[in-house]
């Protein structure tokens, strides 16, 4: 028996080869535009927000929902935090946008971007611990709250998980703030910045040059 299974961690189910992720992703987004698992945001939506990047990226970012540019173009994290976050992977980690794997929690725009409740959060997991589960990213970096609740099943408050390692069934995991709570905190990106420096020493990535912080 494996030494996490003595200790009752959850293992992720076998690998999917390489070459058979993208189209086993594309099925599973297929299933997920015809959700009506959460009623409301069925009704609400103007289509579901799947995810995108590589399908064998050895790092993938989870949110926490679609808001309004997301919900508008179908693709994540497109909006100003969107934006902010496209600069902390490109020019903070140096890495291309595509070659990372990003998700959210919930898979629909939530009205008037009000939290997930429980019950959403619940309807909607199966299909992140799928993307996970398929892509098996290497790294995982939990943005804000909602995701790291969900998927380290946590109460604990962020200021109490980021900073450190965690694992979600087996990858090293790293939590750290959401970029929309960093464009209302700007003081915070210095934290922010630390945990992805936790993050790329972890992958062997030298930061690029450049003379101050995202
Ligand atoms: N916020 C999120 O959590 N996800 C998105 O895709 C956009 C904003």
């Amino acid at each position: 028996m494996a030494a996490a299974s003595l200790f009752g961690e959850r293992e992720l189910t076998p690998v999917v080869p390489e070459g058979e992720r993208a189209s086993l992703l594309s099925t599973l987004a297929v299933e997920v535009s015809r959700c009506t698992r959460c009623p409301e945001l069925a009704a609400t939506r103007t289509q579901t927000v799947f995810g995108e990047g590589s399908p064998t990226a050895r790092l993938m970012f989870v949110g926490e929902a679609p808001g309004a540019d997301e919900d508008q173009t179908g693709r994540p994290f497109v909006g100003r935090a969107g934006a902010l976050l496209t600069d902390m992977i490109t020019k903070g980690m140096g890495l291309p946008r595509a070659d990372v794997y990003i998700a959210n929690v919930l898979k629909s725009r939530p009205p008037e971007n009000r939290t997930p409740t429980l019950e959403e959060i619940g309807h909607c997991l199966p299909y992140l611990e799928q993307q996970i589960a398929t892509i098996r990213p290497a790294f995982l970096c939990l943005l804000g709250k909602t995701a790291a609740s969900a998927l380290l099943e946590t109460a604990l408050p962020l200021g109490r998980l980021r900073g450190k390692w965690h694992r979600y069934r087996s990858i090293p995991t790293i939590v750290t703030y959401h970029p929309a709570a960093l464009l209302r905190n700007p003081a915070w990106k210095k934290e922010a910045w630390e945990d992805l420096q936790i993050l790329m020493q972890a992958m062997g990535i030298k930061p690029p040059d450049r003379k101050k912080p995202v």
